[in-house]
């Protein structure tokens, strides 16, 4: 069997898996010649080094796959396949590229809100965008720039948006400074706001709340979004996108966090009526497209003919 996997690999259609670990979830993707054609999702209950050889090694038993892409939650020196910190995470310095080098010939590594932003670019909202930014609004937040098509990294570790301070609040943030942008408008946020109102403490349970009718998740909705807003304005300041797209958990609000931000751009943008209105949109899979950008990426790493990151060497 080994033989035909091979020659399927050679042709690009052996599967791939992609990995997005954030800061609650673990969510994973099969992807066979661009089709996705498994996915599953669990909590994050074990740390990655414990984690992610077993997830991997069914997906070489149950598919055949033959590379791996992984997004994680914080700072990937992507380079080296290394994850170095997150504030959701309680690993550091975890050598990813190093653990998968016995089981896989390929893999790469990323940060989870640019695999995001590449799948929305490769499949999804931004395609044929020029300038594409994508916000992934998950446990905290983070954003992906495509840039013609490549994923803009600066020096390395651009995108971690979540912690630009906002000037909005003095809340603690888990990354320990008070005040970012994720402690007003991220999943985290959503599911205290849903507590208060009693309901389950997720972003998932005032989402149906509010789709429910509910004034009041409505109410904290709209609050987030507004928060939203302020944020994509900045970043709209910095980089001038030509879309922006939202993914990650909150997507299941749809338009309520959207309209809300798109309102606040509207009424707060300088230079508002003479630049072009923001294209701000929904995901096209929000949930689910950290998983699939990694698992393009690990497809596209494999057909380069590139084998592991470097690793430390
Ligand atoms: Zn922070």
């Amino acid at each position: 069997m080994s033989g035909s996997i091979s020659t399927e690999a050679a042709n690009g259609r052996a599967a791939v898996i992609g990995i997005d670990i954030g800061g609650e979830r673990v969510k994973s993707v099969i992807m066979v010649a661009g089709r996705i054609i498994d996915r599953s999702i669990r909590l994050r209950d074990a740390p990655i080094t414990a984690m992610l050889p077993p997830l991997i090694e069914a997906a070489i038993r149950d598919h055949g796959v033959t590379a791996a892409g992984i997004g994680i939650a914080g700072l990937v020196d992507h380079p080296r396949g290394r994850f170095v910190w997150g504030p959701h995470l309680s690993d550091t310095g975890v050598d990813v590229s190093g653990l998968l080098r016995p089981l896989l010939d390929s893999s790469v590594v990323d940060n989870d809100a640019n695999c995001a932003a590449y799948a929305e670019w490769v499949m999804g909202a931004a395609v044929g965008r020029r300038v594409a930014l994508t916000i992934s609004v998950g446990t905290g937040i983070g954003a992906g720039l495509v840039v013609d098509g490549e994923i803009w990294r600066g020096a390395g570790f651009a995108g971690e948006v979540g912690h630009m301070q906002i000037g909005g609040g003095d809340l603690e943030c888990p990354c320990g400074r008070h005040g970012c942008w994720e402690t007003m408008v991220s999943g985290r946020q959503l599911g205290i706001a849903a507590a208060r109102l009693g309901l389950e403490p997720t972003a998932e349970a005032l989402a149906r709340s509010a789709a429910g009718g509910s004034p009041r998740a409505i109410a904290a909705l709209r609050l987030a979004g507004g928060w939203l807003g302020v944020g994509v304005a900045n970043l709209m300041l910095v980089l001038d996108p030509d879309v922006v797209v939202v993914a990650g958990g909150v997507s299941l609000a749809g338009d309520l966090i959207l309209d809300a931000a798109r309102d606040r751009i509207a009424s707060g943008l300088p230079g508002r009526g003479h630049r072009p209105e923001v294209d701000l949109v929904n995901a096209s899979d929000g949930r689910w497209a950290a998983a699939i950008g990694a698992a393009h990426l690990a497809a596209e790493h494999r057909s380069s003919g590139a084998l592991h990151d470097r690793g430390d060497e």
